[in-house]
């Protein structure tokens, strides 16, 4: 089942970013990170906290648009490596031109350039997911949401929030939500990974989102749990990412297969993947040693996570069909 293609919801551009390519952009800018990696040139960090610092100074060597180009092709052959068929990645105006509406629109530029060529080259098709990042403030997250309201279209097709769960609640970011919602695009949101139950209770409320990144926490309340299998929303779920970072402390005790036996959606993406150690073929091998899934449980995530894309609907039958056994 590793070999299957793959459709991938829940990637962030620069948390993709391989450690080697991130090294040699800060070389050619003569930037000195070499903190951030431990002695085999992974990322090195202790906990989410300072997963966030590692991320932003990671993050910092990226300072132009050819920079998100280059780093796009990095990221997309990674991916198509792994059999990813289409992917959807949260892409900040906060890290591509300080939330400017001209200079995000060169960023997105250059990534949609990239992509189309790496659409053309590996068959892996990708589309974005304009982020605010949460603990940079409600304020910042509305500039965020004009830069998303202006540019959604084919290609930007949804609007979240990621960053520290602990900063803030859903609803300080719901006008930036309503704009995004008013603008077509798409709703999810991080919650239910650092905060509990509840978090993902005042993101379906406050910020009508019809997909929830991680949601891993409602398991800590079974009502939530039949709630969301009845109303059918969507878990961006990452299991890697939760066991790194260690909010459970292995595979088989990571509550995806509880929530997969009791009727919610779930898909599997990788989130922040070289920070984690993991590759999707990575986690489609442990979860199907985990809970002992075959094929056909990994095509039924695949073809949950085809129909919550946030993509058109010519581009949703194309992936529909090549998920065909
Ligand atoms: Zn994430």
């Amino acid at each position: 089942m590793t070999h299957l293609p793959k459709i991938e919801l829940h990637l962030h551009l620069e948390g993709a970013a391989p450690p080697a390519f991130i090294r040699g952009l800060a070389k050619e800018k003569h930037v000195d990170i070499s903190g951030i990696f431990d002695e085999r040139g992974d990322y090195s960090y202790t906990d989410f906290w300072d997963f966030l610092r590692v991320y932003e100074a990671a993050t910092s060597v990226l300072q132009t648009p050819e920079d998100y180009a280059r780093l796009t092709a990095a990221v997309l052959a990674e991916s198509a490596a792994n059999d990813v068929i289409y992917c959807e990645t949260f892409l900040s105006p906060d890290f591509c031109g300080g939330r400017d509406l001209g200079a995000w629109r060169e960023y997105l530029h250059a990534i949609r350039e990239a992509a189309d060529r790496a659409e053309a080259q590996d068959g892996i098709t990708l589309r974005g997911i304009v982020t605010p990042i949460r603990h940079f403030g409600p304020d910042k997250a509305r500039e965020v949401a004009l830069c998303a309201a202006e540019t959604a279209g084919d290609w930007i097709v949804g609007f979240g929030i990621g960053g520290d769960e602990k900063a803030g609640k859903p609803k300080d970011f719901a006008w930036s939500f309503d704009m995004a919602r008013e603008a077509g695009l798409r709703l999810t949101a991080h919650a239910g990974e650092w905060g509990g139950p509840e978090s993902v209770r005042d993101a379906l409320r406050d910020l009508r989102v019809e997909r929830i990144g991680h949601g891993v926490r409602a398991i800590e309340d079974l009502a939530l749990v039949d709630e969301l299998a009845e109303a059918g929303v969507v878990l961006e779920v990452c299991p890697g990412s939760n066991i790194a970072l260690g909010l459970y402390p292995d595979w088989r005790r990571h509550p995806i297969g509880q929530f997969h036996d009791r009727g919610v959606k779930v898909t599997v993406s990788t989130d922040d993947p070289p920070f984690f150690h993991t590759t999707m073929r990575n986690e489609y091998d442990r979860l199907s040693k985990a809970f002992d899934w075959d094929d056909g449980v990994f095509r039924a995530i695949n073809a949950t996570a085809a129909g919550a894309a946030f993509c058109d609907e010519a581009t949703r039958a194309r992936l529909q069909k090549r998920l065909e056994p």
